[in-house]
C-alpha cells in the first residue's frame, strides 16, 4: 500500500550475515517489538543503555568483537532470522485488519497532521500527551493496515531535557539533535538534490526540506527550514517545539498547515481525508481551498468542497492549548495570503474571528471547526464540554446538537505493555489476543491467570523501576555537582516491595500536583506508617515559559526533599517516553487528580492499566468511562462542581480512599506466599463482567 520514497542508506560496516540490522534501525517497527530490540541489546546491553536505545549510534559504536561474536552465535542468528521473518511478513502482508474490514477503502489515504509526534525517546519531537497520542496513532494505523501518512515538523533541538536544581527549580537543557543519529532520511529528487517546498510570507519566502521517518508501514514526513537560503530567523522556525514567541509560533503553524499540504503534493499524495490533530495545523483548510481557488473556483465554493474531507480533533478545553493570534500577527504573516484566496482582510479575519476582553484574535480551533465536516473531542465528557464551549459557533443549535462528537483516545498496546506481561497474556489468552484486543470475549480468559503468575510479573516490573531509579541516581552522582539530598530525592531509597503510587505528567496547574499536600502532616504520617509504608513517585516537565508550572515542581520538590518522608517521596527528572515506560509498568497505583473537566482524555492511565497498575483518578476523561467500581478507585464524584468546592471534596476523597481502601488492600489479605491475592484480584477486570452495566475492560487498546 504505502511506498517509502527515501532510500535506506547502508553505511554500517556489519558482518554480511547480520547486515540487515542497519535496515531495522531505520524503521521504528523495532520499538514495539521486544524481540527486535533484543537484536541490539543482546550484542552489548551496557552500550545499548548508555546510548539511550539508539540503534544507529549503537551500530556505529559497537565493538568488532561483540558484533562478530553475535554473527557466529547460533542462538543470536536464530533470533535474527525469526525477527526478520516477522519484519518482512509485516511489511509485505496485504491481509490486514483494514483490508478485511474496509476492502474498498484501503486505497483512500488519510493525511494526519500534528505539531508533535511522540514515537520513541531517541526522537524528542514531542512534549507530552498530544504527541504521544500522534505517535501511537501512527503505530496503530501501521498495525491495522490503515493507509495513512503523517505530517509534522523536524525540530533541530528537540524538546528540552529537564534537570532539577537543588532548590527544586526546573532547568531546561536544549540538546541540538544530530540527524545522522536519527532514523530520518531526506527526501531527494531524481537528480539527487533535496526536494523542497516553499511557503510565502508577505515579505519573503521560506523553503523547507522534507525528512522521512518509517513507522512500520506508515511514512511520517517532517518539514525542516534549517536551510542556507533561509534567513537566520526562518531557520529557527523548526528549531524548537512550541516557541513561546508568538511571532515564531504563527509562522510555524503556517509552515505546518500550508507547507504540509504542499509537501504532500510534492511527494505525490492525494489524500482522501485530512486530519488535524489539534488546531495547530488548521491553516491546511485554507491551503486546500486555495488550490481550488487557483483553478478558478470562488473561495466559498472551494471551502465547501474541501470541508467535506477535513477532520479536526480538539484535545483540550484549557485556553493555553487553543492557539489564537492577535490580528497584527495575521497582517504580518498572512496579508499576501488572503488575496490568493480572493478575500479581503476583513473577510479573511471573519473566517476565525474571536473576541477577547483584550481585543480581537484569529482562533485556530475556530478555523478548524468551521472548515471541517468531521469534528471530535477525545472523551465523552470532553465531548459534552466542547459542545458547550463552541456552541456560539452554531447559535441555532441546542448545546447537545452542536456537531462535535467524541472518540475516546487510546494507546498503542505493544508500545506500552511490558514484555513480561505480553508473554503472560500470550500464555493464558492465546497468542492471537493482540490481534483481537477489541473483542470483549478475549479478556474472559484473564480469569485463568494464577495469582502468583500475575504477581510475579508485577514484582519484576516494580524491581525494574526501583533499580532504574537507583542507576540513574548513580549516574547523576558520578557526574558530580549533585547534592546528597538530591540523590535521595531521585529514588536512591526506593523499595520495590512497598506500595508505590505514581504521579507523572506535565506540570500544568489544572493537574493539581500539590492537591495531596493539603494536609502535609497527614500525608507524611501515611507515607511513614511502620508496617504499611507508601512511596510516591513524581515526574514531569513544565513548559519552559510556564512559571506557575515550574513553581509547582518546586513545591513538590521541597516536600520530596524533606527528611521526614524517609526517602519514600521522590521526583524523577526528565519525564520522557523511556521513563514513562518504567513508571506505567512499575508502580502499583497511577494517580491523577486534575481539576475536572480539564483532562479531556488522558492516556497515561491506560498505559498503566495494560500493565496491571490500578488507577486512582478523578472521574474525568477516559477514566470516567473505564472505571467500573472494581478496576481501581475514583477521586471525588461524577459531578460538575465549582473549582473551589471540587478542590475541597477531592482532597477529602483522596485521603479517605488512600487510608481506608488502597493501603489496606495492598497490605492485608495476603496468602501464605505473601501474595496480596485481593489486590491481584482487582488487576483482572474480567472478574467484574457479571455486573450488569459493566463497561469496557480497563485494558484499552487504541481501537
Ligand atoms: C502518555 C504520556 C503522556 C500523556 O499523559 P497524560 O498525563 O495522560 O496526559 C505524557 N508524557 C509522556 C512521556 C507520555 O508517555
Amino acid at each position: 500500500m504505502t511506498t517509502f520514497l527515501a532510500k535506506i542508506p547502508n553505511h554500517f560496516d556489519l558482518p554480511r550475515r547480520i547486515n540487515r540490522l542497519g535496515e531495522l534501525a531505520y524503521n521504528l517497527w523495532w520499538t514495539w517489538n521486544p524481540y527486535a530490540q533484543r537484536l541490539f541489546n543482546r550484542i552489548d546491553n551496557a552500550l545499548w543503555e548508555r546510548l539511550n536505545h539508539n540503534p544507529l549510534r549503537f551500530l556505529r559504536q559497537v565493538g568488532r568483537t561483540e558484533i562478530n561474536a553475535a554473527a557466529q552465535d547460533p542462538i543470536y542468528l536464530e533470533l535474527y532470522d525469526r525477527v526478520f521473518g516477522d519484519f518482512d511478513q509485516y511489511l509485505k502482508t496485504i491481509d490486514t485488519w483494514c483490508a478485511r474490514t474496509y476492502k474498498n477503502r484501503c486505497k483512500q489515504m488519510v493525511a494526519y497532521f500534528s505539531m508533535e509526534f511522540g514515537l520513541h525517546e531517541t526522537m524528542p519531537i514531542y512534549s507530552g500527551g498530544l504527541g504521544v497520542l500522534s505517535g501511537d496513532h501512527l503505530k496503530e494505523a501501521s498495525d491495522l493496515g490503515l493507509p495513512l501518512v503523517g505530517l509534522g515538523l523536524m525540530y533541530a533541538e528537540g524538546y528540552f531535557s529537564q534537570r532539577i536544581s537543588e532548590d527544586g527549580w526546573q532547568e531546561a537543557v536544549n540538546n541540538p539533535l544530530n540527524f545522522d543519529d536519527l532514523p530520518v532520511q531526506p527526501v531527494l529528487k531524481t537528480d539527487g538534490e533535496l526536494l523542497k517546498i516553499t511557503v510565502n510570507f508577505p515579505d519573503r519566502s521560506v523553503n523547507a526540506c522534507i525528512w522521512e521517518l518509517r513507522v512500520g508501514r506508515i511514512p511520517l514526513y517532517l518539514l525542516d527550514t534549517d536551510l542556507d537560503e533561509n534567513t537566520p530567523n526562518d531557520r529557527k522556525l523548526t528549531a524548537r517545539l512550541y516557541w513561546s514567541d508568538i511571532d515564531l509560533r504563527i509562522a510555524q503553524e503556517v509552515l505546518l498547515g500550508v507547507g504540509g499540504v504542499r509537501a504532500l503534493r510534492a511527494l505525490g499524495y492525494e489524500p482522501s481525508v485530512w486530519h488535524m490533530n489539534e488546531g495547530h495545523a488548521a491553516f491546511l483548510t485554507l491551503e486546500r481551498a486555495r488550490e481550488l481557488v487557483a483553478e478558478g473556483i470562488p473561495f466559498a465554493k472551494a471551502a465547501q468542497k474541501t470541508r467535506r474531507n477535513n477532520v479536526f480533533t480538539t484535545h483540550t478545553p484549557v485556553p493555553a492549548g487553543n492557539d489564537e493570534f492577535p490580528l497584527w500577527l495575521i497582517d504580518k504573516n498572512l496579508s499576501n495570503y488572503w488575496g490568493e484566496l480572493g478575500l479581503s482582510r476583513d473577510q479573511f479575519v471573519d473566517l476565525a474571528r474571536s473576541k477577547q476582553a483584550w481585543g480581537e484574535t484569529f482562533s485556530m480551533p475556530i478555523l478548524a471547526l468551521r472548515f471541517s465536516e468531521g469534528r471530535n473531542a477525545v472523551s465523552e465528557l470532553h465531548g459534552r464540554v466542547s459542545r458547550r464551549m463552541w456552541q456560539f459557533l452554531w447559535p441555532e443549535e441546542e448545546a447537545e446538537d452542536v456537531p462535535i462528537t467524541s472518540i475516546t483516545n487510546g494507546v498503542h498496546t505493544p508500545t506500552w505493555m511490558a514484555r513480561r506481561m505480553r508473554v503472560l497474556l500470550d500464555k493464558y489468552l492465546g497468542e492471537e489476543w493482540a490481534e483481537r484486543l477489541d473483542e470483549p470475549s478475549i479478556w474472559d480468559k484473564v480469569e485463568q491467570i494464577p495469582d502468583d503468575a500475575l504477581w510475579s510479573v508485577r514484582i519484576h516490573l516494580k524491581r525494574k523501576l526501583a533499580f532504574y531509579a537507583l542507576e540513574r541516581t548513580r549516574q547523576r552522582w558520578m557526574n558530580g555537582g549533585y547534592h546528597p539530598v538530591q540523590a535521595i530525592a531521585s529514588g536512591a531509597m526506593l523499595d520495590p516491595y512497598v506500595l508505590t503510587i505514581g504521579f507523572c505528567r506535565r506540570f500544568a496547574t489544572y493537574k493539581r500536583a500539590n492537591l495531596i499536600f493539603n494536609d502535609l502532616e497527614r500525608l507524611l504520617a501515611l507515607v511513614n506508617q511502620p508496617n504499611r509504608p507508601v512511596q510516591i513517585i513524581y515526574a514531569g516537565k513544565a513548559h519552559p515559559a510556564d512559571e506557575p508550572g515550574k513553581l509547582l515542581i518546586q513545591e513538590v520538590y521541597r516536600v520530596v526533599k524533606k527528611a521526614e518522608n524517609g526517602g519514600r517521596m521522590v521526583f524523577l527528572e526528565d519525564y520522557d517516553m523511556n521513563l514513562a515506560r518504567y513508571l506505567v509498568q512499575g508502580v502499583d497505583v497511577w494517580m491523577n487528580n486534575p481539576r475536572r473537566p480539564n483532562e479531556a482524555s488522558g492516556t497515561s492511565g491506560m498505559k498503566a492499566a495494560l500493565n496491571g497498575v490500578l488507577n486512582f483518578s478523578v472521574l474525568d476523561g477516559w477514566w470516567r468511562e473505564a472505571y467500573n467500581g472494581a478496576n481501581g478507585w475514583a477521586i471525588g464524584e461524577d459531578a460538575d462542581l465549582d473549582a473551589e468546592i471540587q478542590d475541597e471534596s477531592d482532597v477529602a476523597s483522596l485521603y479517605e480512599v488512600l487510608e481506608k481502601e488502597i493501603i489496606p488492600l495492598y497490605y492485608t489479605g495476603r496468602n501464605s506466599e505473601n501474595i496480596p491475592v485481593k489486590w491481584v484480584g482487582h488487576l483482572r477486570p474480567a472478574r467484574q463482567r457479571h455486573d450488569p452495566g459493566y463497561p469496557a475492560p480497563a485494558v484499552c487498546g487504541a481501537r
